[in-house]
């Protein structure tokens, strides 16, 4: 399956009521072979308005720290945990994660990242037991059952500055200290959650 049929396939869910408030449901954007997966927790009102993730300011914060980073934004695929906009912005729901989260694992599959980078909570929160307050700047390797293993840098989303300005000099000191490439022994976690992934 190509990553454009993926995206039809995902445009025409239905499988949980966020669908119902939504415009439509917003697949990633990238391609096959990028090097890093962004993923965040759910498209805002920009995205739900155009269809593309991370646009608006939130993606112009992050096009700043990856730069900080020396990530190229075309080395990157960027998706959301859930696909369709939750009203008014809220934390989606357990079973709204538990949902959409076979579309973000043939996601994974399909782009074969060599880096996830998880923005925010909700996204850490598929690969860790800890919360990003804990984890931010951290390089994890996880193990996607049926796919591959990966690094993992845990960073908090780029919308949280807008409403904690406190924490955007956090996150740039976060990115500015991400390493070029991720080599292996800059991991400080091993982290495997294989039967969460399997069992929901
Ligand atoms: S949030 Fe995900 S599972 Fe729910 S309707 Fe949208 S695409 Fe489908």
């Amino acid at each position: 399956m190509s990553l454009d049929d993926l995206a039809e396939q995902i445009k025409l869910c239905t499988r949980c009521e966020l669908r119902a408030s939504a415009t439509a449901p917003v697949p990633g954007f990238g391609d096959i072979g990028a090097k890093y997966m962004l993923i965040g927790e759910a498209p805002g009102g920009n995205e739900d308005k155009e269809g593309i993730p991370f646009v608006g300011l939130a993606g112009r914060r992050l096009n700043q720290l990856l730069e900080l980073g020396g990530i190229d934004i075309n080395d990157c695929y960027l998706t959301n945990v859930c696909k369709c906009r939750p009203p008014g912005n809220k934390t989606p729901r357990k079973a709204f994660i538990t949902a959409c989260k076979p579309w973000l694992m043939q996601e994974i599959r399909l782009v074969m990242p060599q880096t996830i980078i998880t923005l925010g909570a909700t996204p850490l929160g598929l690969f860790s037991s800890n919360g990003v307050g804990q984890m931010h700047g951290t390089i994890m390797e996880v193990v996607i059952p049926d796919a591959i293993k990966v690094n993992l840098i845990a960073q908090y989303h780029p919308a949280a500055a807008l409403h904690q300005p406190r924490l955007w000099s956090v996150m740039l000191n976060d990115w500015q200290s991400l390493p070029e490439s991720v080599p292996h022994d800059y991991m400080i976690v091993t982290w495997v959650r294989v039967k969460e992934w399997l069992n929901e």
